[in-house]
């Protein structure tokens, strides 16, 4: 009876904790980085920002199509501070398609094998293609088929000198990393499927993602739980945090609301106007006050360099 006891606690245990994981794994941002090869000149800001300028690029695609298809502005979020890894080796020793992602993953420390649902998104210096002509490639870092496994860590490759299809291809490939597969459509209406492949190319012209569409079986599957790291986002910026209208959203603010979801106050505290002061709204204006203070002070982005280290075993 006691070993019954213990293991109905352990299972209720073990579920806890998978459905907190599940959770907590949902809310990990995609992770950015900028491989250098040996050969290849170290990153200069602006273009550090021209490729942070790209991840905007394809949040906002994500957000706008599954909000053209009903699910509202529902993307993923990326860490602005992208890590420059200095690769040991020059640039063709990384473009070969079957093994380039080991190399890379195995030059840099921050980048796993596991099942903890995380995104690399690699942006290779110096490439405007991979050795077979592919602009980039999308690899799971899980030792089980990724199907069976949608905490599969995965880690997409992109050339980051492909300017005329660098949005696009980036879309892509963070599709793929999602668990979208190829799609045999072309177009969706007058747009190109995203999922499709190999994309038209004309050399000097730059594609834009407004070109391109999300297929609704694509969005649906996404919705339904494709990866969880496709999260609500944008709305949050449109909501005024400034209840006592002070001019700032800070803590007064945030005090204001915790007590507007216990008592009545002069202040209009119903942040996202759902008809109740409630956490949520306490977790609006709280983000909205960090957003503040992070706007207000002296601000450079960080980048991270590191040297490729220690070479793992896998
Ligand atoms: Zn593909």
């Amino acid at each position: 009876m006691r070993v019954r006891e213990f293991k109905n606690l352990f299972l209720f245990v073990s579920i806890f904790f998978v459905c907190f994981l599940s959770f907590v794994q949902a809310e990990l941002p995609i992770e950015v980085f900028y491989f250098k090869p040996s050969d290849v000149e170290a990153p200069t800001q602006d273009e550090l920002d021209s490729i942070h300028e790209v991840m905007v690029a394809v949040q906002d695609f994500f957000a706008s199509e599954m909000d053209r298809h009903g699910f509202g502005l529902k993307t993923f979020a990326f860490n602005p501070d992208i890590e420059v890894i200095e690769g040991k080796d020059e640039l063709n020793e990384y473009r070969q398609h079957i093994t380039s992602h080991r190399k890379i993953r195995q030059e840099s420390d921050s980048i796993q094998w596991g099942l903890e649902n995380r995104i690399y998104v690699v942006f290779l210096g110096g490439a405007s293609h991979l050795v077979d002509g592919a602009l980039g490639l999308s690899q799971a870092l899980c030792a089980v088929h990724p199907d069976q496994l949608v905490y599969c860590n995965n880690m997409v490759v992109v050339s980051a000198e492909m300017r005329e299809l660098i949005l696009p291809g980036t879309a892509h490939e963070i599709g793929h990393a999602f668990g979208l597969r190829h799609t045999h459509q072309r177009f969706i209406g007058n747009r190109g499927d995203v999922m499709s492949a190999p994309f038209g190319f004309f050399p000097g012209v730059v594609r834009t993602l407004e070109e391109f569409a999300l297929s609704f079986a694509d969005a649906t599957a996404l919705n339904e739980g494709g990866r969880l790291s496709v999260q609500e986002k944008n709305e949050v910026s449109e909501i005024d945090g400034d209840v006592d209208n002070d001019g700032d959203v800070d803590l007064d603010d945030v005090k204001i609301v915790k007590s507007g979801t216990q008592n009545s106050t002069p202040y209009d505290t119903d942040i996202n106007d759902d008809g109740v002061t409630d956490e949520n709204d306490v977790a609006i204006v709280k983000l909205k006050a960090v957003e503040a203070i992070i706007a207000a002070a002296p601000h450079k982005r960080k980048v991270k360099l590191t040297t490729w280290g220690r070479l793992k075993e896998r």
